[in-house]
């Protein structure tokens, strides 16, 4: 009686269980399903207040949301032109065959068990990553080499390689099929981005093995297929804070593949001046760099605190004193990943960009997003492994941005 009772009371517990165990499961999926049903890529989310600043702008045009109706004609209407999209209606059959015939240029088509395994995704969403400083103690603004080591290591693992600012916006993206590209970006030329320490005996200097420059190449070094690169950010007077290497540091950088990018001369809030001074900004900056390294041009900005000028059309060109700039990228502060370059989403002078902080970036971090594309890979951008193939599911067919594509092959299967 008593055992008839007890196994009574067990086989009801087991069927809460049970129960309890399917409702979790269904709450699970129905959470997963929700999150990446939304365009969250395109769509953005909040806008974040930065170094104490907050303006909306950025957010209204950093979220890249820009739906069918907003997309200018000449990017759509080469979708039509020439029967190109029966063309591109379907993967070829004969893949390995296809483009390699004598005197084309060679391309590298996946084989059928290659698209299913990797789902190559061209059209998918890119992190464009935030760092200010490197160094202790952790806070919003400041990450610790450790930490930044951890980063790296945790996008590496995940299948992120690393890709320049410059190879993003114009689609030269040189990543192995069934990787994803990531972009690492420094703000405002703290010495903790690259810092130089003066031997004893005075005879030059070493790299502190904790600045920024020295953790990524060291990664590098270990970690060979991890790619390389990052864009520094920098303003004027004293970029890096130590005079006297401004130069050297410049060399150090641009040798090594890492660029330098624009971040106004004197870390101006573009949006309190008028358009002969954002100019004169943009314009010092470009000018000084080129001056220290022969023939490098500055070809990117990042607006200090996210504010734009009224005038947008400044920040891609403009002359100060015959001196002309032109930027292929403006870079926001933002909070999602940025469309891919072939994407009509795209818009090259606002670009938003992801907080790699773990401090108060209100679910919209780094790691925030890593979890969202574990749990929605298909909203991610994967490399086909060939940068002059496009290759993305065919849903996403009215994605494609013609003149971003260029001469490239385009494939949806
Ligand atoms: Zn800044």
């Amino acid at each position: 009686m008593f055992k008839e009772k007890y196994s009574k009371k067990i086989t009801l517990l087991a069927n809460m269980v049970i129960v309890v165990f399917i409702f979790f499961v269904f709450a699970l999926l129905v959470i997963t399903l929700a999150g990446c049903a939304g365009d969250n890529v395109a769509g953005g989310g909040e806008g974040q207040t930065v170094e104490g600043l907050h303006d909306t702008r950025h957010t209204q045009n950093g979220g890249n949301g820009v739906s069918l109706k907003e997309v200018p004609q000449s990017s759509r209407g080469n979708n039509e032109e020439g029967g190109q999209l029966k063309e591109e209606n379907s993967y070829p059959d004969n893949l390995k065959e296809t483009g390699n015939n004598a005197g084309e240029e060679q391309y590298k088509f996946l084989s059928k068990e290659e698209l299913l395994k990797f789902k190559p995704n061209e059209l998918g969403g890119v992190m464009v990553l935030m760092y200010h400083q490197i160094g202790y103690p952790e806070s919003e603004w400041v990450r610790t080499p450790e930490n930044f080591k951890k980063d790296l290591l945790n996008l590496y693992q995940k299948g992120y390689r690393l890709v320049s600012l410059l190879d993003y916006i114009s689609g030269d993206i040189n990543v192995e099929a069934g990787k994803s590209p990531v972009i690492i970006t420094f703000d405002d030329s703290t010495q903790n981005h690259l810092n130089f320490i003066e031997k004893a005996d005075g005879d030059g200097y070493e790299i502190d093995p904790d600045c920024a420059v020295a953790i990524l190449e060291d990664f590098y070094n270990n970690h060979p297929d991890s790619g390389r690169g990052a864009t520094f950010y920098i303003y004027f007077p004293n970029p890096f804070r130590q005079e006297k290497y401004i130069k050297d540091k410049f060399e150090f950088l641009v040798s090594r593949g890492y660029e330098i990018g624009n971040h106004t001369y004197s870390h101006a809030d573009l949006s309190l001046l008028d358009d002969e001074d954002i100019v004169k900004e943009i314009a010092l900056n470009a000018m000084e760099v080129s001056n220290s390294i022969k023939g490098y041009e500055v070809r990117s900005l990042a607006l200090p605190y996210g504010n734009y000028p009224g005038n947008k059309s400044i920040l891609a060109s403009g002359e100060y004193m015959g001196y002309s700039y032109t930027n292929e990228a403006v870079l926001l502060i933002g909070s999602n990943p940025a469309p891919s370059p072939f994407s009509i989403d795209l818009d090259p002078l606002a670009v938003p960009r992801i907080r790699a902080s773990e401090i108060k970036v209100e679910g919209q971090g780094l790691y925030d997003w890593l979890d969202y594309f574990d749990a929605c890979p298909e909203k991610r951008y994967i490399s086909d492994g060939d940068s002059k193939v496009i290759t993305a599911p065919r849903e996403l067919m009215d994605k494609i941005n013609r003149k971003a594509v260029a001469n490239r092959k385009v494939y949806f299967y």
